[in-house]
């Protein structure tokens, strides 16, 4: 194995692909995303949104919804972003127990805790109203242990999530574990029902919809450049010319780039990974996942697994903190899978590709304001609810001046960083080396 990434060498085992094999995400297969019109920018707008995924069109939506006249720019197409390319898993809750959130940052803390539940719950009332087909699925969660020494802090979560959160909760453990999760390497389990799925794309189609249905203007394919302030006000310049707008909405997450430096120095984008096999036939899918939950792993090379609506396991992962190409993670990821599931060995891959995820230095999502811009970004992850629901929240600080009780927690940088994670190969060793303990 290798100290620089937990797969081993690339190349050791090469996955059989199958014959429409791609590289693409799964779900741009059967999602419908609205046409949208290439139209000229106007000249002003009472708010400007950066970024076309779950956070910048939740908040346009919530925008247009309070009638203000609101442009969402976006570089690429819609579903390019992460919010196309995740496994569409949901949970409440973010990186930090609300016992560390109390202790480090008192009452912000805690609010930010509360925005995470009530993010998830958010997921599901707007997929209910804006994108039934999107199948979102109370499914529950089962965390698992790969090393026995984990079970101690699974045990502390569980008591946290069932006594402080009000959460269902149990500890999984031998023939009970067995039952849940027919998996190999596994030590024990944290089940909870706060636990989700979605198609992302068909949700992310359902929010761009809303949008549009509240007077929102998406302009794709355009790329801000830049980021002026003006007194009131500020100046967006794009690649198709300049927006003068009340407000400008940051929400570029993981794919920030030097229009927004100030958010580029605190974002760290870190490449993710996905595999998806072939239909496995509803009897081995059942052998899999009995109950069909989101599954995920202890480690800090975290995988995460689930199986897609048509009977697929979707299988995620980091496999490297250094850049890899797609067909490398592929190989591994193929590998680890085989490790938990033996009995999948030859199923063959029908897609696999990538995506950024957004990480901060404190491991937290921001939603703050400096200079007159707003940015919500950083969800480390878990964006899929926390995204939608930051995004809410920003546009009703924008539309209604409602600042969220967790706005002003410092959004950490770290010295001599401007957007190149130069130090993850060596972040990438050390969690290597902590995945063995
Ligand atoms: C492989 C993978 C798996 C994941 N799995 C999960 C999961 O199971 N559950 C979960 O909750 N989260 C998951 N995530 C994280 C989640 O997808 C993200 O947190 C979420 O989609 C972020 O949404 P967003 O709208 O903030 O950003 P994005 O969806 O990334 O959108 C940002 C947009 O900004 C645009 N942009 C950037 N710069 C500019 C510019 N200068 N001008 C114009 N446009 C610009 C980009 O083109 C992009 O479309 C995963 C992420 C990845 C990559």
């Amino acid at each position: 194995m290798s100290i620089w990434s937990p797969g081993g060498p690339p190349g050791k085992r090469t996955a059989p692909l199958a014959e429409d094999y791609r590289e693409t995400p799964l779900w741009w297969d059967d999602a419908t995303f609205p046409s949208v019109a290439e139209t000229a920018l106007p000249a002003s707008a009472d708010a400007v949104v950066i970024g076309a995924g779950f956070t910048g069109l939740a908040a346009a939506a919530r925008l247009g919804s309070h009638g203000k006249h609101t442009l969402v720019i976006d570089s690429g197409g819609l579903g390019e972003g992460a919010s196309g390319r995740n496994a569409g898993m949901i949970h409440a809750g973010v990186r930090r127990s609300v016992a560390t959130l109390e202790r480090k940052h008192g009452a912000a803390g805690r609010a930010l805790h509360d925005a995470s539940v009530e993010a998830y719950r958010f997921v599901a009332r707007t997929a209910a109203a804006a994108a039934p087909d999107a199948m979102y699925t109370q499914s529950g969660w089962l965390h698992l242990a790969h090393r026995r020494s984990r079970m101690k802090s699974l045990r502390k979560d569980e008591a946290e999530r069932r006594d402080v959160l009000g959460e269902s909760t149990v500890m999984l453990e031998d023939a009970a574990l067995e039952s849940e999760a027919p998996c190999r390497g596994f030590h024990g389990g944290m089940l909870t029902d706060n636990g989700a799925s979605i198609h992302p794309a068909r949700y992310l189609s359902g929010l761009a919809r809303l949008s549009l249905s509240g007077g929102v203007a998406l302009h794709l394919h355009t790329r801000v450049t830049s980021i002026e302030r003006r007194d009131p006000g500020v100046v967006v310049h794009t690649s198709r010319g300049d927006v003068a707008a009340g407000d400008v909405l940051v929400a570029t997450n993981g794919y920030t780039d030097d229009a927004a430096p100030w958010a580029r120095r605190r974002i760290i984008p870190i490449g993710s990974y996905i595999i998806a096999t072939e239909p496995l036939g509803d009897a081995r899918a059942a052998d899999v996942s009995p109950q069909r939950r989101m599954m995920s792993d202890s480690r800090n090379f975290l995988h995460y697994w689930r199986l897609s609506p048509d009977g697929r396991l979707v299988f995620g992962g980091r496999t490297s903190f250094a850049p890899v190409s797609v067909q490398t993670a592929r190989d591994r990821l193929y590998a680890a899978m085989i490790d938990i599931y033996p009995e999948l060995s030859g199923v063959r891959l029908s897609h696999a590709w990538t995506g950024n995820v957004g990480f901060t230095f404190d491991q937290l999502p921001h939603l703050t304001r400096s200079e007159g811009v707003t940015y919500a970004m950083g969800y480390c992850g878990s964006g899929v609810a926390l995204g939608s629901w930051m995004g809410t929240l920003a546009a009703q600080w924008i539309a209604r001046g409602a600042r969220p009780a967790f706005s002003d927690l410092r959004f950490p940088r770290m010295p001599l960083y401007r957007g190149h994670p130069w130090f993850l190969p060596l972040v990438g060793v050390y969690y290597s080396l902590l995945d063995r303990l």
